[in-house]
């Protein structure tokens, strides 16, 4: 006979600059927290006091308070803690240097502050992009706009693991979601580490930073607010040498190392003299994913894509179209031998050449994204992508595949582009 125990409520105090950490350790746990007394923030979003607050699996929360606060806590069955150490007073200054750039930018119409934030895996990098979009969007009165732009493919915060993409945020994100993605801009991918085509991701950076730069151009506000770009962890070998390609392509002024001295000597030894590179301390507070977490992650983020979250519940439908009636593309085609190769062909134009996909079981379920282009002449793999179906069926004998989608019909003229990107569909 089982028997349920009621979890008591834990109420903290909190002193001025501490923060309460706890995660959501278990899949059919459910944490609620609220602020009683004083004022609080996650990651840069104020609590409203006597709000409940609802966390799911795999939440890793910190509640910081920089005037003291009382919580409380409900549902938490492990450990949760109060640390009097953090580095929030650096990422604050941060944030006041970022603000002056803004101010100068705006009288001398220029642009704005571009920050990247780098660092090895599991430093705190999102977070930091998170704390740093927020303040500047709770300073309602001077209107920023700045773009967050999200180039960690692993992870597709922004949208999708297997893309990269760029969101104007105006307002500080709810506390249990991410910024709201009116408009994002998206673009495809294909996998989730950097290294299967570097050449395609690099196409992809200077692309995004081309049309980023555009937009800011055309919009003195968004201009004078800045960029604040996260990157991936990969930051040794190539991996740098991304690093090093995105800080051009964006003409980044700011760059923001968490926690490794060593590619903080790296940035300062290799980057222009007009590049500030400032090492920032990361936060015991950070929690180290496994590899299994990131993978469980990445479900996540595309089941959310599809499905919603529990505040906010999407629909998706399924449709089946004829194999004969869709139009699917990979971005680059397997390598050839030298010997093969034609003379007017390099290496790099393979990465990126857009190859017709014959629909069939190699097609089950895999992330399709769709292309803004309507014709293979245009220039598909530049071009970014407006949404995204899974494969749920393959049906060879009747010749039909069975899409995820949250469109209730495929548009005939669209094309897509086929993800290494796989997801289960369970719900289905
Ligand atoms: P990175 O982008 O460098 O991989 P993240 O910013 O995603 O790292 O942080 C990793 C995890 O740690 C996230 O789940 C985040 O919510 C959590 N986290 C960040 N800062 C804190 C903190 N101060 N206390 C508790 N958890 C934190």
């Amino acid at each position: 006979e089982s028997v349920e125990v009621q979890i008591e409520d834990q109420e903290f105090q909190l002193e001025p600059d501490n923060e309460l950490r706890f995660e959501v350790e278990n899949k059919n746990e459910t944490v609620v927290l609220e602020l009683k007394t004083g004022l609080a923030e996650i990651f840069g979003t104020e609590l409203v006091k006597g709000k409940s607050y609802t966390f799911y699996f795999g939440a890793k929360i910190a509640v910081f308070t920089w005037q003291g606060c009382s919580l409380k806590l409900r549902g938490k069955k492990g450990i949760s803690y109060i640390s009097k150490e953090t580095p929030m007073m650096f990422y604050l200054n941060c944030h006041a240097s970022l603000e002056q750039l803004r101010v100068k930018s705006e009288k001398e119409k220029t642009r704005g502050p571009v920050t990247m934030v780098v660092g090895p895996t599991d430093v705190g990098k999102s977070t930091l992009c998170r704390i740093l979009l927020n303040y500047s969007a709770r300073m309602n009165a001077l209107g920023r706009r700045p773009i967050y732009v999200d180039l960690d493919p692993g992870q597709g915060q922004i949208s999708v693991p297997g893309t990269i993409g760029a969101v104007m945020v105006e307002r500080p994100a709810e506390v249990e979601e991410s910024f709201s993605q009116a408009a994002p801009l998206v673009y495809h991918y294909g996998h989730t580490n950097m290294s299967i085509n570097s050449t395609l991701y690099n196409t992809l950076i200077s692309r995004m930073a081309e049309v980023i730069h555009q937009r800011m151009d055309e919009n003195p506000r968004i201009n004078c607010s800045g960029l604040i770009i996260n990157t991936c962890g990969w930051v040794k070998g190539k991996g740098y040498q991304h690093l090093t390609h995105i800080a051009l392509a964006f003409e980044v002024d700011v760059i923001l190392v968490l926690d490794q001295e060593r590619l903080y000597n790296e940035l300062v030894r290799d980057m222009p003299v007009f590049v500030k590179v400032v090492l920032l301390p990361k936060s015991g507070g950070v929690v180290e994913r496994s590899n299994k977490f990131r993978l469980e992650g990445r479900e996540a983020r595309i089941r959310e894509f599809f499905y919603g979250t529990p505040r906010n519940v999407l629909h998706p439908h399924t449709c089946e179209v004829r194999f004969s009636d869709i139009k699917v593309y990979r971005i680059g085609a397997p390598p050839i031998p030298n010997t093969l190769m034609p003379l007017d062909m390099q290496k790099t134009d393979l990465e990126t050449k857009l190859e017709p996909v014959t629909p069939g079981p190699n097609m089950m379920h895999h992330v399709l994204a769709l292309s803004f282009s309507t014709m293979v002449e245009e220039d598909v793999v530049r071009t970014s992508v407006a949404g995204f179906v899974c494969v749920t069926n393959v049906d060879t004998s009747r010749q039909m595949l069975t899409l995820l989608s949250p469109q209730p019909k495929p548009l005939p003229e669209t094309i897509y582009l086929m993800s290494d990107v796989q997801f289960m569909d369970n719900n289905a």
